[in-house]
């Protein structure tokens, strides 16, 4: 009870920041990027190759002094991703301190470090939730598509978070490209004989994180018009079945809007800045990847940042922006923020507030 009245007040607050130009006092999410670096090579991705050389990653005390800032934001989550999280040693010393104070934890990784021991001690720690990417259901495909040898890992490391005495959910992240969009079905259905809670998809794109990524291999990669149209038939068909199976995936918005990766219109408010805020691995903060700012927070704490003019005249940018970065992580959370969408599907947005928050 004490809980949703707290999930209410969050929702409220940031309803009134983002719809009635109140200020943002609550954070109830963050992202932190823990690192730039990554043992994948996906062509769809560039991060791997970009490292800011001479910047110095974020050390865990500096990661852990969050904790004071997000216990006065009523920061519920925090979602850690990369680059790949596991490379960091002190990873799991990070979850446990961000559990110690209530936080539901979740990591992006690509599971290539991820074995028994690994797994069992992120859960140990306190981890609640991990997402996995993996773009295609056979081994050729996927070291075409991620430049490594890697699908076993992901078969085995879904199974290791899952036979723990306190399994974990574990979530499929899936970037659709030219090169697997008619493994789409097959690669779903894999997913649910190995057991997971929760598949996405994502169109590749060159926003948000991509924004430097090579031209012409996106050219290569970006499905053409009528790929997009048999994506999408193809993609209404899986969530008609993954719904059947109880097995959590997009909106039925986010997938009939899919096209809206390329085309500037917004179908559903953005929510950047408001319901979440992200770190990158050298302190930096922004409200989207699209709005960088040189906050940092070695020299502040996040709830101040978030407070100083630079950081709220960004605000005025997402609320005006444009780009077309029809994304899981941006786009749906503002759809399922969305009041109508809200009041129509008050089963599904109960769903993902269960997965996700402790
Ligand atoms: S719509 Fe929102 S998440 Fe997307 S680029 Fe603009 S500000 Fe960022």
């Amino acid at each position: 009870m004490k809980n949703s009245i707290a999930l209410l007040q969050s929702f409220a607050s940031v309803w009134c920041a983002r719809y009635l130009n109140g200020r943002n006092r609550q954070m109830p999410f963050v992202y932190l990027d823990i690192t730039d670096r990554c043992n994948s090579a996906c062509l769809a991705c560039d991060i791997w190759k970009v490292r800011k050389t001479g910047a110095a990653e974020l050390t865990t005390d500096e990661i852990l002094a969050l904790k004071p800032a997000l216990k006065r934001m009523k920061t519920r989550l925090i979602s850690i991703g990369g680059g790949e999280p596991t490379l960091r040693d002190d990873l799991e010393t990070c979850i446990a301190g961000f559990r110690d104070i209530g936080l539901s934890v979740h990591i992006n990784t690509n599971a290539l470090k991820m074995d028994c021991k690994r797994a069992k001690s992120l859960v140990d720690s306190g981890l609640s939730v991990v997402y996995i990417s993996c773009d295609h259901p056979d081994r050729e495909g996927y070291k075409l598509i991620r430049g490594v040898d890697g699908l076993n890992r992901v078969i085995d490391a879904v199974k290791y978070f899952r036979s723990l005495p306190e399994p974990i959910p574990v979530g499929i992240n899936i970037t659709v490209s030219r090169l697997n969009k008619d493994v789409l079905e097959k690669l779903a259905q894999r997913c649910v004989e190995w057991g997971v809670q929760k598949i996405q998809f994502n169109l590749i794109h060159t926003h948000l994180q991509h924004q430097n990524m090579d031209k012409e291999i996106f050219n290569s990669l970006l499905p053409k018009a009528e790929d997009i149209l048999h994506i999408k038939a193809t993609l209404k068909r899986v969530l008609c079945r993954l719904q059947k199976l109880k097995v959590s995936t997009n909106s039925e918005f986010f997938i009939h809007h899919f096209e809206k990766t390329y085309i500037p219109v917004r179908s559903a408010p953005c929510i950047a800045g408001f319901l979440y805020v992200i770190i990158d691995p050298y302190g930096q903060i922004m409200p989207c990847y699209q709005y960088q700012t040189d906050l940092n927070i070695r020299r502040k704490s996040l709830d101040k940042l978030v407070q100083t003019s630079k950081f709220q005249n960004k605000l005025v940018c997402v609320k005006q922006c444009k780009t077309p970065c029809w994304d899981t992580g941006s786009a749906e959370p503002g759809i399922r923020f969305y009041l109508p969408y809200l009041a129509a599907h008050p089963y599904e947005i109960y769903q993902q507030a269960k997965i996700h928050l402790l």
